[in-house]
């Protein structure tokens, strides 16, 4: 399929970047790896008439300590995410996810940042930086943003990112030794989840990347692993589609948040 005909521009920074999101308004967009938008732009579920190409500003690229926590910058790709010892380290979850995007000419385009900005509740990386509690920094003509996770994702495809502002960086607190488990059911090895849990976040279990906080709520109590994972579908709505019916996912969110649970060590 052919996407609509758009202008391009290579932005040489953030700046100029906002600035032309400020000028164009709706008809623009962000491209960064394109692995998202490319796709919906060639079903013309998208069709914006300029795309301003932020993917080769370096200075948006980069893993690095930061205190207790570690900064990623957005343009930074899922293949470096994967790699990164820094990451490897402190926090596991991430990199072990981000290793399992997709398959490995994805994860060489695209980008942490583009993943968290789609807001796909059937993608793992928004869905690990819930469970994650990470905390997202936009920059606009206002200045800049620091957005927690809890407070990022609002529906489908819909995040506090607004029009004309740029999303510049991923910030994670090290685990420093505590569980963790990244369970994804798919058909293929590089397909997207049917269901995904992040210990403990669920990934295609609603129109947004959703924190289980039913399960959270049961382990707090005392709950065994079983037990809390019989929560695991409680106040979601999971979509129906080829793949699966509500039903087999809400029977797989269980298996998989108690497989979880187990191996985080957590219950
Ligand atoms: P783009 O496509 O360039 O952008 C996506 C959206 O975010 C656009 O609206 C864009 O305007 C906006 N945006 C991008 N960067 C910024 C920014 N810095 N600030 C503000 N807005 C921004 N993902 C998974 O998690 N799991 C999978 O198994 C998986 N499988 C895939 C299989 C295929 C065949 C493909 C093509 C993709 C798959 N993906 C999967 C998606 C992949 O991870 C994408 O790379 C990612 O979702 C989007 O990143 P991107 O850099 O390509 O973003």
């Amino acid at each position: 399929m052919i996407p609509a005909a758009f202008d391009y521009h290579r932005a040489t920074s953030v700046e100029e970047a906002i600035g032309l999101l400020r000028e164009h308004g709706d008809e623009a967009k962000l491209l960064a790896g394109g692995h998202s938008l490319l796709p919906l732009m060639k079903l013309r579920l998208a069709a914006p008439g300029l795309l301003i190409d932020i993917g080769r500003l370096q200075e948006l690229s980069y893993i690095r300590e930061d205190g207790d926590r570690i900064a990623i910058g957005a343009l930074t790709r899922h293949r470096d995410v994967e790699i990164s010892d820094v990451l490897r380290r402190h926090v596991p979850l991430l990199a072990h996810a981000t290793s399992k995007v997709a398959d490995p000419q994805v994860r060489h385009r695209g980008t942490i940042g583009g993943s968290i900005a789609h807001g796909d509740p059937a993608s793992d990386v928004p869905a690990v930086c819930l469970a994650l509690r990470a905390r997202f920094t936009t920059v606009g003509p206002a200045g800049e943003r620091q957005i927690e996770a809890d407070d990022f994702f609002q529906g489908f495809l819909e995040t506090a990112i607004a029009p004309d502002e740029v999303l510049t960086e991923i910030s994670v607190a090290k685990a420093g030794g505590s569980g963790w488990s990244f369970q994804k059911f798919n058909r293929r090895a590089q397909d997207w989840a049917i269901v995904g849990v992040a210990a403990v976040a669920s990934i295609n279990m609603g129109s947004t990347p959703l924190r289980a906080r039913a399960v959270e709520t049961a382990l707090v109590g005392g709950a065994t692993a079983v037990e809390a994972a019989t929560h695991a579908s409680d106040g979601l709505d999971p979509p129906d589609d080829l793949n699966a019916s509500p039903e087999y996912r809400r029977h797989l969110a269980f298996v998989l948040v108690r497989r979880a649970l187990e191996e985080a060590g957590v219950a």
